[in-house]
């Protein structure tokens, strides 16, 4: 079926996050990593390509969006969504505002909205600040990512050094008056030269009215949330049609594996929990990694009873995290990371592993690219944003999940297991 929206997300479990989402609706949703080399073939109404672009060069992060972009117009989507984290990630040198501009030049529209709301989550905006649950988003754990520390929690002040033209705000009180004054003040907004639009949602409702208001708008951008209603309006115009088959839950049930290259402080708590079980399970410490290399853990996966879900992890407190950045570099640090769950990823499945429980954005990505999975058809929601996902990797169908830090309940990893098995 041909294309109508085509999604750009700047890292893999954001987009897992926003496909979980959108499957809400009924209609088929395709998710690719990376922009596919071939050109468009078995589309789905509703496309998402996973990018690992959030920390990437600007330069990088533009031209990557705008191939991704030229195969959703392939594909025939007419609505695009350029999704970036609920807390707002990006580096001061920013990708989110660039690459809004870059593909507002391209789809030559001069107006979208940022949209970061996710209040089933806890993420919440008000007057252009970012809660994550009561916190604004400055002193919440986000203020310690090791890859993009949340300073600031004013929407406004963050985006406005990332782009060229002025930002401006829709704050609640205009959203609570309904679709119509928000297209209004979005209008007023336009004649005045906004170009971006930060929007005001403190609860679920405030993005149903939101979509209402906007899903005629060319580009939208924002947290996975703001993209879950508008299957739903376009069903109702007849743009969109469910899909008849049902979701694809196809894979050999098999061994599963957790891998947590994730620092946050939900998923410390996750590892935490897991642990209070026995089961094996390796730490995984940079400082280690960057002196002996990744063997000892692919030699420690290899003495493993599968059958009993061994995990492996490099999760760890912010003191922990900076020690090893002061010492290695946060890049480094990152990357030695990464690279060793991405090898352990592989080999577990080469030893049978067939459901795959990770958590991180970063790790996620190096993971899938290990596997060498292309595209995931998107199942059942483990916790809000997270959805199981079906894949083709080593000649095997597998399931897998990739878990962003802070989503998910402090028990998500057993969880996980338990969803698939019903
Ligand atoms: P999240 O979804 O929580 O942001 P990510 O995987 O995107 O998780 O980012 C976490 C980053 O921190 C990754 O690059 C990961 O390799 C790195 N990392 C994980 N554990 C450690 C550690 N103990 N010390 C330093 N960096 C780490």
């Amino acid at each position: 079926m041909t294309t109508y929206f085509g999604a750009i997300a700047d890292d893999f479990t954001g987009a897992t996050d926003l496909a979980g989402l959108l499957a809400r609706s009924g209609v088929r949703v395709s998710l690719r990593i990376g922009v596919p080399q071939e050109p468009p073939a078995d589309t789905a109404p509703l496309e998402i390509i996973a990018l690992k672009c959030r920390t990437a060069p600007v330069g990088e992060a533009v031209a990557e969006t705008q191939t991704a972009l030229d195969w959703l117009r392939k594909a025939g989507a007419e609505r695009f969504f350029w999704k970036y984290c609920s807390t707002f990630d990006s580096t001061p040198q920013g990708n989110i505002g660039p690459v809004a501009e870059a593909l507002m030049k391209a789809l030559g529209t001069k107006q979208t909205i940022y949209c970061p709301a996710f209040p089933e989550n806890g993420r919440s905006i008000f007057m252009g600040n970012l809660f994550v649950g009561e916190q604004p988003l400055a002193e919440s754990p986000m203020k310690d990512h090791p890859l993009t520390p949340m300073r600031d929690s004013n929407l406004l002040r963050l985006l406005a050094p990332q782009v060229t033209s002025p930002v401006g705000l829709a704050n609640r009180h205009s959203v609570a008056k309904g679709a119509a004054a928000l297209r209004d003040r979005l209008a007023l907004l336009r004649s005045e030269g906004v170009a971006h639009v930060v929007v005001d949602a403190v609860a679920n409702d405030d993005l149903f009215l939101i979509a209402e208001a906007c899903h005629d708008m060319t580009l939208l951008t924002g947290g996975s949330a703001i993209a879950m209603p508008l299957p739903e309006i376009w069903l109702k115009q007849g743009l969109l049609a469910r899909h008849e088959t049902g979701r694809d839950h196809r894979f050999e049930n098999g061994p599963a594996i957790v891998l947590s290259g994730s620092c946050s402080a939900m998923t410390n708590r996750q590892v935490t929990a897991f642990l209070s079980e026995p089961r094996p399970s390796l730490k995984l410490d940079p400082l280690e990694l960057a002196e002996n290399g990744h063997e000892a853990a692919l030699d420690w996966l290899l003495r493993q009873d599968l059958a009993t879900t061994p995990i492996i992890y490099a999760t760890a407190a912010p003191d922990a995290v900076r020690a090893a950045q002061e010492k290695l570099g946060t890049e480094r640090a990152g990357a030695l990371v990464e690279e060793t769950l991405a090898a352990c990823a592989a080999k577990a499945r080469d030893l049978g592993v067939r459901r795959f429980v990770i958590a991180g954005g970063e790790t996620s990505g190096a993971v899938t690219k290990s596997l060498g999975i292309s595209r995931l058809d998107v199942g059942a929601e483990i916790a809000p944003g997270v959805p199981w996902c079906f894949a083709r990797t080593g000649n095997h169908d597998v399931a897998i999940t990739l878990k962003s830090g802070n989503f998910g309940s402090e028990d998500f990893f057993a969880k996980a297991l338990t969803v698939l098995d019903t």
